[in-house]
């Protein structure tokens, strides 16, 4: 074998057997099943099929464009919709679709403040965070003109009623809800009414939370004014890195301009791989989505108050501090001794616990904090609860970290303790039957 290429297998194998004995806890991320990494591993990832299926641009289309069928009646069943486009790659190409269809350049769009959980994709071309110009896509790519809503820090909530003075000032064309730091259910219903008196489109950008709404919990966009929902098939929803745009409408001619404004103008190829992995995935959330989602959201709860007993300022205590898979905390207590997110993220590291540095929507404005090490942290629970993690598991996790950021324990004799954690967790759960292990290393012949 080539050095390069020996070179490469090592790291692979490296990285996989570090995911092995590591507690993860990035909350965009998951792991897919045995059965849809095979799929994401087909031909199907050499493969060219525009356009739409049945009616493609290319030969050869016979096999994947019944897949494809597949994944769309399998996303509208679980999703509970009667529009779904399986092809944008990623959830950044599916924000990209709607702001194409619903908006034109220098039109106006209101949405969540980036520092207090909005996404890149949703900020301006040119914008500040602290020391950091931030080219947002929303701004850079489509021309739009961003207005944010106001966002109360008590509540880690959109304020409804300062948002809706805004969104009547500037009269937008888009209403965007939906967020990275999502811990709550944003108020779609009541904010929609006063975007259609201005005559806004409604879009949720459900990236974190897509498998959440699929299993029926969290919050339901499409019913309570939204016109649009988009998100990412790898984070709640524990799928192939891809995206997804969703809709409701009735419309004909809405929909046909939606499919135009994923294809051609997004899109040339559409990851084939991860469209078939995607409706392995959709099969496998229908059957036991509404198991897995429900712990993922009982062990987020269970971490939450884990942490706080522990001496962590876990956010939101007031109101049960989450209701979703993530976990925010502010992490100024440990300023003095370890340092802010960005130290506790590489601190935790060492001892093989993968887990975000995060702004708190204070950070900035109010305590002068930078973007990269900011006043917290982020933790989400959705790749442990799908390696079969329960509360009691959340409570042994936090005892962990507690061992490195409040004990001040060597982590790297804390790696050990994460290691035996571990051990018994080493399968992909809420799933079909397989026997490869979630992170064995996958050598063909
Ligand atoms: C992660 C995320 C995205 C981007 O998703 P990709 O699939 O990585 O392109 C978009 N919006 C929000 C709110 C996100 O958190």
């Amino acid at each position: 074998m080539s050095n390069t290429l020996k070179k490469i297998k090592d790291l692979l194998v490296e990285h996989h057997h570090a995911f092995e004995n590591a507690i993860p806890l990035i909350a965009s991320e998951n792991v897919t099943s045995i059965q849809c990494k095979e799929a994401c591993n087909s031909d199907l990832s050499h493969r060219y099929a525009e356009g739409w299926p049945g009616e493609r641009v290319y030969a050869g289309c016979e096999w994947l464009d019944q897949i494809e069928e597949m994944a769309i009646d399998l996303a509208k069943k679980y999703f509970r919709v009667n529009f779904a486009d399986v092809r944008p790659i990623s959830g950044v190409v599916a924000n990209l679709t709607a702001y194409t269809a619903y908006t034109d350049p220098g039109d106006v769009m209101c949405c969540m403040p980036i520092p207090s959980g909005g996404h890149i994709s949703h900020g301006p071309k040119f914008g500040r965070v602290s020391k950091n110009l931030i080219n947002g896509t929303a701004g850079a790519v489509h021309g739009l003109d961003i207005q944010y809503l106001n966002f109360n820090w008590e509540e880690m909530n959109i304020d409804v009623e300062k948002s809706a003075a805004i969104i009547r000032e500037h009269e937008p064309k888009l209403l965007l809800f939906g967020g990275s730091v999502f811990l709550f259910p944003h108020p779609v219903k009541e904010l929609s009414e006063v975007a259609r008196e201005v005559g806004a489109k409604v879009m949720f950008d459900a990236a974190h939370v897509l498998g959440l709404i699929g299993s029926g919990y969290f919050q339901d966009p499409l019913r309570e004014g939204a016109n649009i929902m988009t998100g990412s098939t790898h984070k709640t929803f524990p799928g192939p890195q891809h995206g997804i745009v969703l809709s409701n409408t009735e419309d004909k001619e809405e929909t046909e301009l939606l499919k135009k404004c994923a294809f051609p103008a997004m899109l040339s190829n559409h990851h084939l791989h991860n469209v078939a992995g995607l409706a392995i995935t959709l099969a496998e959330m229908i059957e036991f989505g509404k198991n897995y989602h429900g712990q993922v959201i009982k062990n987020a709860k269970a971490f939450a108050q884990a942490l706080y007993e522990r001496g962590f300022k876990v956010l939101c205590e007031h109101k049960g501090f989450t209701e979703s898979h993530q976990v925010v905390a502010d992490i100024t207590n440990f300023e003095k001794t370890i340092g802010l997110g960005g130290d506790i993220e590489k601190t935790l590291e060492k001892a093989n616990i993968i887990i975000n540095r995060n702004l708190l929507p204070w950070d900035i404005t109010r305590d002068h904090r930078d973007y990269m090490n900011p006043g917290g942290i982020r933790l989400g629970v959705s790749e442990v609860t799908r390696l079969g993690m329960k509360e009691k598991e959340m409570e042994a996790i936090a005892e962990i970290m507690k061992k490195v950021v409040v004990d001040l324990k060597n982590p790297k004799d804390v790696k050990a303790d994460v290691s035996e954690l571990r051990k018994e967790f080493q399968d992909v759960k809420y799933c079909f039957p397989a026997k490869t292990k979630a992170y064995e290393y996958i050598s063909f012949k």
